[in-house]
């Protein structure tokens, strides 16, 4: 088709689907790992530093040792097109970079780079080496900003709030823009909160299951809180792992919203978690100014109306089920320790 390096034509159609996970080591990483594993497909994957890094991940969900592993700095354009040519993957699911928002506010250059210059990266090699690669680029709720208490769909114009988000937005606009002018099949996800027990600390969610399950368990500390009124759609991470590999199955590539379509605030977050441990939040929780962000989103929830249609997907646990999971994942992680 090109001049590029991956000569297409020439080929023999593998037998096997090949996979490239950019940040494997993740949540969403791991789990997708998991499914395409499920699904016969040959996983590779990438690491900051593959030689440092646990893969904890991968080895809670059992998977470590059946995906071939690489590091690779996406912010720069070598490694990025480096690994990309040596694995050749039929698809790329990009899940790396700063993924935190409270985190964004303190490290806005990183967060900048890890998303949108990788992602540039990214696009770059496919287009430089003329490669048929399908791209999963992660988009983010975050770039919808207060939608005024309406639900969020894919026609929702981006009021990005955060460094995290501006980041997110400039990448879902850089993988419109390559599909739209060099025919590449790249889509963006961009989806809500999704949560697991493979979530880490610094999330609010699971640092309300830990802290819950150790105050269940007798320990006299208090659970330090921002804003409860706060409202979010959350959903449970290995469904939206699958919406993502939908999105690449389609016949023309799309950008959907991915949703479970309800807001709860942090407030029945709380509730719900310590309810089902028999306890009452108010004795456990105090508020802390230090945790507000310098702009917070109020209330965000999606419309997926479109990925139910098209792709046949639909969220299927809804909050207390999730929360349920997650402290059980959580009681049998501490009784092991
Ligand atoms: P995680 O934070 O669990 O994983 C992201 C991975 O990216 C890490 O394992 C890490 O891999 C790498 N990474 C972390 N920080 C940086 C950095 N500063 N520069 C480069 N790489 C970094 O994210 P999730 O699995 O939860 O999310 C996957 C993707 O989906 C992310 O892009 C996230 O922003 C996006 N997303 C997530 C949502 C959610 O609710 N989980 C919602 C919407 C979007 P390593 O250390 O091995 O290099």
């Amino acid at each position: 088709m090109t001049s590029g390096i991956i000569e297409e034509e020439n080929k023999v159609p593998r037998q096997q689907k090949r996979a490239l996970i950019f940040g494997i080591s993740g949540q969403d990483g791991a789990y997708l790992a998991k499914l395409l594993l499920s699904k016969g497909y040959e996983v590779h994957g990438t690491s900051r530093d593959a030689e440092v890094s646990n893969f904890n991940k991968l080895k809670i969900l059992g998977v470590r040792e059946q995906v071939k592993l690489y590091s690779t700095v996406l912010t720069d354009f070598r490694s990025t097109l480096q690994v990309i040519a040596q694995v050749e993957p039929d698809e790329i699911y990009n899940l790396a970079g700063q993924s935190s928002v409270g985190l964004s506010f303190q490290q806005p250059v990183e967060t900048l780079d890890s998303i949108a210059i990788a992602s540039l990266n990214i696009l770059e090699s496919l287009r430089f080496l003329g490669a048929k690669t399908r791209f999963y680029n992660a988009g983010s709720s975050e770039c919808f900003g207060d939608n005024e208490g309406r639900p969020a769909d894919e026609a929702t114009a981006f009021r990005p709030r955060s460094p995290y988000a501006v980041a997110k937005a400039t990448a879902f606009w850089q993988v419109t823009n390559y599909r739209e002018s060099y025919g590449l099949f790249a889509c963006s996800g961009i989806l809500f909160n999704h949560e697991s027990p493979l979530r880490p600390s610094r999330f609010v969610t699971k640092k309300i299951i830990e802290k819950a399950v150790q105050i269940s368990n007798g320990s006299k500390e208090i659970l330090k809180l921002g804003d409860l009124s706060i409202k979010r759609d959350w959903g449970w991470a290995p469904e939206y792992v699958e919406a993502m590999w939908r999105m690449l199955q389609q016949p023309k590539p799309d950008d959907f919203v991915i949703a479970t379509g309800e807001a709860n605030s942090l407030k029945d977050f709380l509730k719900i978690t310590f309810e089902k441990l028999e306890l009452d939040w108010n004795q456990h929780v105090r508020f802390d100014e230090e945790l507000l962000r310098p702009s917070e989103l109020k209330v965000i929830f999606g419309d997926p109306s479109k990925a139910m249609k098209e792709l046949g997907w639909q969220a299927k646990l809804q909050l207390p089920e999730l929360i349920e999971q997650m402290i059980r994942a959580e009681q049998q992680k501490i009784s092991v320790n």
